[in-house]
Parts: structure tokens; sequence; C-alpha cells
């Protein structure tokens, strides 16, 4: 009996966990935050953009466009207030996400040491607002409201106070989004409230560390964000409300052991939102441009599955851009052999798939038991020492010694044998090293593929693609 009900009890978790969005670890920061509500084009993207002056929200006609809750960060004074953009609230049935956005606003009332109230002053109280004011009530935070799209001192005086006064919390504060009018008053005030609850804004931290670029990629339902989940529940990892200047809306940023990642693009991870129609076509594009603006790539394959011509498609995309790769295998859990002999079997037909990632370090995972997956912050970590990794021109010489030594260049084009007479580090994040070939000489990629090979047996570049660059020295 009582096994029965921990068996309900965990796939009611279970459930709970894929369908949630992420929890974020406000605490360990303890930033004071302010939540911004309203229906839907009162104006809050526009808000919320000018208040951390990023653009950070799709600013949008349709209702609805702002389904996630966007995070940001408020430098006002010299210090840091944390803001919670919540979608719009209609009301309407059928409107979708609707449930997502009531549960997005729910979250970040919680969230929220004060909760700012938008109402749009051209268009007057509504009855949604209404609504939303006695949910306010109910939740007991403290509340400021504002009448927004007050753009001139004039429109000030047509407001009905009386309309605004009906929803229990006071006057109005008169702004515009839109020309930035008043906001400055907004943040004194909104600055004054949190002081008088005893929530400081916090000096901003800086990191000294420069962050690492990861994303997530893989076809649907391999179990991206089951382990995105799974990662940032980690205990270690801190999900940092902390605005950085290279975040963009659905990133997200993450601290572990002092060193922050960023999760790029992690909008449709975050809350498995369906989207449709327009939105989905925009996100096309768009994971193409997220690896692009990855340093590391966690290839996600669903491992109780054999290898699709997607995941190929996908292999072959960033295998083109020189990137850092961790093939997780997910759903190992599912595996009925998890034997040593079956691990290296799976390995070796994955990287017959990708031959040329065959750098990348492949981990088994389960996404849904969170088996293995502590290993992967260790491995980013450990890839991002390695793509930062810079040999001396006096150990490269050394290396090209015995490197050619051992196995002589062999023959490109022409006639002549070739000769490499140094090398050196160009560059680092990915490693770049440049070859001197001697005059009219040319040397063999498959030469090029054992030095790179020697270098990897040499030096610990974990995870990373070495570029080697092929300069002819003149006569
Ligand atoms: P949200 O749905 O509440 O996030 O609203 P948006 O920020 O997307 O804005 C809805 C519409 O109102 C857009 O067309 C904005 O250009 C417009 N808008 C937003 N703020 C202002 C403002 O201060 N003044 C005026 N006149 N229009 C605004
Ligand atoms: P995404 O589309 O790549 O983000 O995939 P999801 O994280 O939504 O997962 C798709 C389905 O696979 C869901 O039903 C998950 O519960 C399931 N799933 C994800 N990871 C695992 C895993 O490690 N093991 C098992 N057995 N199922 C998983």
């Amino acid at each position: 009996m009582k096994n029965e009900r921990m068996k309900t009890l965990m796939i009611n978790e279970r459930i709970l966990f894929n369908t949630m969005p992420v929890p974020v670890k406000q605490a360990a920061l303890n930033l004071p935050t302010i939540a911004l509500v309203g229906r839907v084009n009162v104006g809050k993207s526009t808000l919320f953009n000018r208040l951390i002056e990023e653009n950070k929200a799709i600013v949008s006609d349709i209702p609805g466009t702002t389904r996630t809750s966007n995070e940001g960060d408020i430098l006002w004074r010299g210090e840091s207030i944390r803001i919670i953009d919540t979608g719009g609230l209609t009301f309407v049935e059928d409107v979708p996400f609707e449930q997502d956005i009531v549960t997005q606003t729910e979250k970040a009332f919680n969230a929220a040491n004060l909760v700012i109230l938008v109402t749009d002053a051209r268009a007057g109280i509504q009855p949604q607002d209404r609504l939303l004011a006695k949910r306010l009530h109910q939740s007991r935070k403290p509340v400021l409201v504002v009448a927004n799209k007050i753009d001139t001192t004039k429109l000030e005086t047509s407001v009905s106070l009386d309309d605004w006064r009906a929803l229990g919390f006071g006057d109005p504060f008169p702004i515009s989004g839109a020309s930035g009018r008043n906001l400055g008053d907004l943040l004194d005030r909104v600055w004054q409230e949190l002081k008088t609850q005893k929530q400081h804004p916090k000096s901003k931290t800086e990191f000294d560390a420069e962050p690492m670029r990861v994303s997530i990629i893989g076809k649907p339902n391999v179990g991206k964000s089951s382990l995105f989940n799974k990662i940032i529940g980690e205990e270690k990892a801190i999900v940092s409300p902390i605005a950085h200047t290279t975040r963009e809306p659905n990133d997200t940023l993450v601290i572990y052991e002092d060193q922050p990642i960023i999760f790029i693009d992690t909008a449709g991870i975050r809350r498995k939102a369906k989207v449709s129609g327009e939105l989905e076509t925009m996100g096309i594009g768009k994971s193409i441009e997220t690896m692009r603006q990855s340093d590391i790539i966690l290839l996600t394959i669903d491992g109780s599955e054999s290898l699709s011509s997607q995941d190929m498609q996908l292999g072959g995309m960033i295998e083109r851009h020189a990137k850092s790769v961790v093939i997780l295998i997910n759903k190992w859990d599912l595996a009925d052999d998890n034997s040593d002999h079956k691990r290296h079997e799976v390995e070796r037909m994955v990287y017959s798939y990708f031959p040329h990632l065959d750098f990348a370090p492949i981990i088994f995972v389960s996404g849904l038991t969170g088996y293995r997956t502590h290993q992967i912050f260790a491995t980013l970590k450990h890839i991002w020492q390695a793509r930062h990794l810079t040999i001396p021109d006096t150990a490269l010489q050394h290396f090209l010694k015995i490197a050619t030594y051992e196995h002589r260049p062999s023959r490109g084009k022409g006639t002549r044998h070739p000769e490499l007479t140094a090398m050196r580090q160009i560059d680092t994040n990915p490693p770049v090293f440049e070859l001197f070939v001697k005059y009219r000489t040319s040397i063999h990629s498959s030469y090029l593929h054992y030095l790179e090979n020697k270098l990897r047996e040499q030096f610990d570049f974990y995870g990373t693609p070495i570029i080697l660059k092929l300069t002819k020295l003149k006569r």
C-alpha cells in the first residue's frame, strides 16, 4: 500500500517536473524582484525593454506574443533590481497557452517583492484589469499600479482617477514606457518601496571569468528540456538573475563553481511551448543561429532509438562550424545493457556516423533519472579550459620536430618533398595553429590529421576542434 502511494507520488512528480517552468533559484542571489503584470497590449514589454535598456522582449501587437516570463536586471543608483515581465492575461478561452501564462504570472507573483500592475491609460480600465486586481489583492503582495501610454502631460489630466482608485491600489503612477516619461520617478518609487520592505537592491556582481556559451541541440523529443531541467537543478548550479551584456531574452545564465555559463536560446527548452504558425518559422532559422553563437554544443541523441537522418543533419551542421561538442546519449535508463562493451559499441557507431566529431566526448545520460547528468558541467569546464589552452612557441617547435621525425610529411600536389619549418599558435577558443610550409611544396591533408591527433596526444585539447592553417613561405 505504502509502495503504491510512493509510486503514484513519483509519477506525479515526474509529470510536474517535465511540464512546469524551470524553477529559478532566486534565493541564491536574492535580488529584490519586481514583476510586471497586466492584460495584453497595455505595454508591458515596451516598459520592460525600456527599464532594462535592452531589447529582450519581442514587442508585438499580436496578443500573446510575450509568452515566456522575461527576466532582466535594472541598474538603478548603481544597484540591481530584478524584473520579470509576465505574459499578458486575457481571460479568453481560445487564446493559446492561456494556462501557461497564468502559471507564469503566478510564478512571477510568488517571486516578486513588489508587483507592478500595468494599465493602459488610453484604453481605460477594462473588466480584465479589475479581475486581475482582484487576484492581486488575494495574493497580498504589495502592488503599485501604473497608468501607461501617458505620453504627454495633457493626457495625464484626461485620466479618470476614480476608475483607477476603484482597483484598490490608490492613484496610478502616470508613465509612458514608449517615451520613457516619468520612468526615473517610477524607479525611485520602486526603490523606496523595496527599501521599506528591507529588500535593499544589491550591488551588481561582476564575474571575472569569461562566460562560455552553450546550447543544447537535438531533434524534437530527444529529451532536451528534461536534460536542461536536470542540469540546472544541480546542487552547485546557480541560475542567476544577474543581467549580462551578452544575454538575450531566451538565454539562461548559470553559475557553476564561479564559472558563468550562458545557455543560449533556451526558450523552447525552458517551457515546452509548442509554437505554431509564424513564430515557429522564426524558430527554425534560430536554431542554426543558436549554434553559431555557441562555443560548446551539447548534441543530444535519443539512445533508445537508432540514429536518424535528422540527427545526421544536425551533426553535419555542427561539423562545419568548428564548435566544441559533447555528444549526450540520452534515455540511457532505457538501455537493457549498460555494460562497457555495449557503451563502446554505441560510441563506435556514433563516431562512424559523425567522423568529424571524433574529438567529442560522449556521455551516457538520462534526463529522466538524472543518471550521469552531473558529469555535464565538469565536462563543459574541462572543454572550456582546453579551448583556452595556449602552447608556447618553444614547446610547439619541439613538438614539430618530434612529430615530423616520427612521421615524415607526405607529399600533396607537386613533386618536391614537403618541409614544415615552423609552427605557432595564433588563436584560442578554438585553438588555431599556423604551420609554415617551405616554398613550392605542399602537404597532404592526411598529414594534417596526423598532426592534429599528435597535438591531442601531447596537449589537453579535450572536446575541442583544432584548426591548422598552412602558410607557404615565400622564397
Ligand atoms: P504588452 O502586450 O503588454 O507586452 O504590450 P506591448 O509592449 O507589446 O505594447 C502593445 C502596444 O502598445 C504596442 O503597439 C506598443 O507600441 C504600444 N505602446 C506601448 N507603450 C506605449 C506608450 O507608452 N505609449 C503609446 N502611445 N503606446 C505604447
Ligand atoms: P525535447 O523535445 O528534446 O525537449 O524532449 P523532452 O525533454 O520534452 O522529452 C521528450 C519525451 O522523452 C518526454 O516524454 C520525456 O519524459 C522523455 N524523456 C526525456 N528524457 C528521458 C530519459 O532520459 N529517459 C526516458 N525514459 N525518457 C525521457
